[in-house]
């Protein structure tokens, strides 16, 4: 697919996306947080929704928990300028507990964005993308502390990979975190060769 093809299809999401009402989330969204970053990534970077700052700017991962990944990128080797950034939810989540509604409402989004950008290796952040994602995919359920940093070959005609890793606001909440994230994402270009 031609660049410019890509491109456009990803700006047809985006004006579904602005004016979408699909689920009760619009009502509080300022922007909705769609997606940004390289269009031919070989990454993509799966978390969960807007925060406070996300909706406000309408960009992903630009709080508290954007500045850890950022650092986590570093220690893989990656900028943002190289990946994808996107979530399951596209409007701003005040409590980062989405309903299956929502879910439902809003992945027909994220699976058009994975369509078109075709990633090799696509990240879940954190425990709702990581379900969402397996469960698109035809994998079984697993916890994050048995997946995390762990490579998953999907047998579509792509042969996706699917790399799930802790959210890193979990590390925010709980510093004792940080460490294992630090590990997981150092590690990251490793697994992705095996
Ligand atoms: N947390 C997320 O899951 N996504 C964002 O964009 C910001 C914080
Ligand atoms: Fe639409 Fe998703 Fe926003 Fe809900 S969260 S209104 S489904 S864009």
């Amino acid at each position: 697919m031609s660049k410019g093809g890509k491109r456009e299809k990803l700006e047809g999401i985006d004006k579904k996306v602005k004016i979408c009402s699909k689920c009760p989330l619009h009502k509080t969204r300022k922007f909705p947080v769609i997606g940004e970053g390289n269009i031919n990534a070989k990454f993509m970077l799966v978390g969960l929704g807007p925060g406070y700052n996300e909706n406000l700017q309408g960009r992903p991962f630009v709080g508290a928990a954007g500045k850890f990944l950022d650092e986590l990128l570093e220690l893989a080797g990656l900028k943002r300028e190289d990946i994808y950034i996107t979530n399951v939810i596209k409007c701003y989540l005040p409590d980062n507990n989405p309903t299956k509604e929502e879910i439902e409402a809003c992945s027909s989004y994220l699976d058009r964005q994975i369509e078109i950008i075709k990633p090799d290796i696509i990240i879940t952040l954190g425990n709702i993308s990581t379900t969402y994602i397996f469960q698109k995919y035809g994998l079984e359920p697993h916890s994050m502390g048995d997946v995390h940093g762990s490579v998953f070959r999907i047998s579509n005609l792509l042969q996706t990979k699917i790399i799930p890793m802790y959210h890193p606001a979990s590390a925010l909440y709980n510093p004792d975190m940080k460490e294992g994230l630090r590990e997981d994402w150092k590690n990251l270009m490793n697994v992705v060769q095996v």
